[in-house]
């Protein structure tokens, strides 16, 4: 018989060390030089290629793959912790952030439950999330992988509250007839994916209009319940959003919140990043009923700078949020004393069993910053939005094409007087976008607003200075020259 083969841990720890140390440096130095390299840049045909080998049967040197990782993988990422990255919503995250990823990884916690500070870090930040929105003691917060899941987990609290338990056994086919639920035309399509895979089906979710600041129109929503309810259908959900992905509009959610409880309705916000606007005392305001919500999603990863992935529900009623996903298997069996202890668990509060330490570097940010710190990152992005817009109603060339809420601008070259139709002027912002990505100068993307294309800016970077809402407009100007001029 063989001895035992080695672990996989190094015998040499000092050779390690020394490569780990490098690592880190490297790391240290891509982010103290970012604005040095260019936001983006497509990846060659022959570094794709790379990609494509077979599985490895025998292992390589790890210098060797670091080196790789510095040439082949770090210089074509998409680049959101770039301070001239603009597109989507996208956040930049932090040394910290970084830092205590490693932590996390190194100590390799299986935070789905028993019995371990890391599943009390948890659960401290879920109360600090309430604290912030104002829910009760009673509530209860869990990490996902982000608001896509976080507003999922939602629709399923929901459900339950609306069909009670024996939902998790009939399931849908037997008791969910005529559930419907709201939300605006303007929401995230995570929400109509959320109907979609927990079996109510997309069909089931109207999209309430928008008004003319493109929020959720109130009435609209009244109305359609009114109707919904005469038709005998069931409403039960009703979904606002705090900051928009297009525009970064706010739903009137103390409104919205008094129409869903006058009808018995769930009312949850998808607060993706806009949420995060609590954590400043100049932005709250705009947010005011979002603690009447029964559950808000948002993600840590955007406006908080925390490191992907971090997403997080919060649900008024922690007793119903269990009760909808519990469920102790033979395996899981809790016990009062030793390491099966500490019920409930994460694992009692949405799908995953297995789960990481998100909370980790969720707590060492909101700990090295300080919530106010981070608020004013978050009130500097808007400041930098309405720097932007003001710039933009400087330039004749230029429209803006929705208000700005929050940290979003839209806007586009409207070449008017150049007998041009509208589908000349979409593909020519279009191509204006995908310009200026390429030249690695400033990344923005596109939406529609209304129908008409626009040049979406948002600003959700913590490292983004007015030097590079500038280089973004003096680009924007240097290409469209180009364009028009060529
Ligand atoms: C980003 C976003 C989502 C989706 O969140 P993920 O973390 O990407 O799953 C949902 N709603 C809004 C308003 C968003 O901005």
């Amino acid at each position: 018989m063989a001895e035992r083969t080695p672990s996989l841990d190094p015998t040499d720890w000092n050779a390690l060390r020394s490569q780990g140390h490098r690592m880190l440096d490297d790391m240290f130095d891509y982010l103290e030089r970012l604005r040095d390299r260019p936001v983006w840049q497509q990846a060659p045909a022959d570094v794709r290629a790379k990609f494509q080998t077979p599985l490895p049967r025998t292992g390589s040197d790890l210098a060797g793959l670091h080196d790789t990782f510095m040439r082949d993988v770090l210089p074509y990422a998409v680049g959101n912790a770039h301070p001239a990255f603009f597109g989507w919503v996208h956040g930049g995250g932090t040394p910290v952030g970084m830092l205590a990823e490693m932590l996390a990884a190194g100590l390799n916690a299986n935070v789905g439950g028993r019995d371990q500070i890391p599943v009390e870090v948890e659960r401290q930040i879920a109360r600090w999330m309430a604290e912030l929105f104002g829910f009760p003691a009673g509530a209860s917060g869990l990490f996902v992988t982000g608001t896509s899941m976080a507003n999922m987990i939602a629709v399923l609290v929901a459900r339950h509250r609306a069909l009670g338990s024996q939902v998790r056994d009939a399931g849908l086919a037997q008791l969910g007839q005529g559930l419907v639920a709201y939300t605006s035309a303007a929401a995230h399509d995570c929400i109509a994916q959320a109907m979609d895979l927990t079996g109510i089906g997309r069909a089931a979710l109207r999209l309430i209009p928008l008004d003319a600041a493109y929020r959720m129109d109130t009435q609209a929503l009244e109305q359609r319940i009114a109707a919904d309810v005469a038709a005998g259908l069931r409403p039960f959900f009703v979904a606002a959003t705090a900051g928009t992905v297009d525009t970064g509009a706010i739903d009137p959610l103390r409104a919205v919140a008094a129409i869903a409880h006058a009808n018995g309705l769930w009312f949850h916000v998808d607060g993706a990043f806009g949420a995060m606007a609590m954590l400043s005392p100049g932005l709250a305001p705009l947010l005011d009923g979002i603690g009447l919500a029964d559950s808000i999603a948002f993600d840590f990863h955007k406006w908080a700078q925390v490191p992907y992935d971090a997403g997080f529900v919060l649900v008024r009623d922690g007793e119903l949020h269990r009760a909808t996903f519990a469920a102790v298997p033979r395996y899981l069996r809790r016990e009062p004393r030793g390491m099966a202890g500490g019920s409930p668990w994460p694992c009692d509060f949405g799908p995953d069993l297995s789960r990481g330490f998100r909370a980790l570097k969720t707590w060492f940010t909101l700990q090295a910053y300080g919530a106010d710190r981070m608020g004013e990152a978050i009130a500097g992005t808007c400041a930098l939005a309405r720097h932007l817009a003001h710039e933009v109603g400087k330039r004749a060339d230029l429209e803006l094409l929705a208000p700005v809420a929050l940290n979003i601008v839209c806007f586009r070259y409207h070449l008017r007087g150049r007998n041009m139709d509208d589908g000349d002027v979409d593909d020519f912002n279009a191509a204006l976008v995908a310009d200026l990505q390429e030249a690695g100068i400033a990344a923005p993307s596109l939406t529609t607003i209304t129908g008409k294309l626009a040049i979406r800016v948002a600003i959700v970077n913590h490292r983004s200075e007015r030097r590079d809402i500038d280089a973004l407009l003096t680009g924007l100007q240097m290409l469209a020259a180009r364009r028009l001029g060529g």
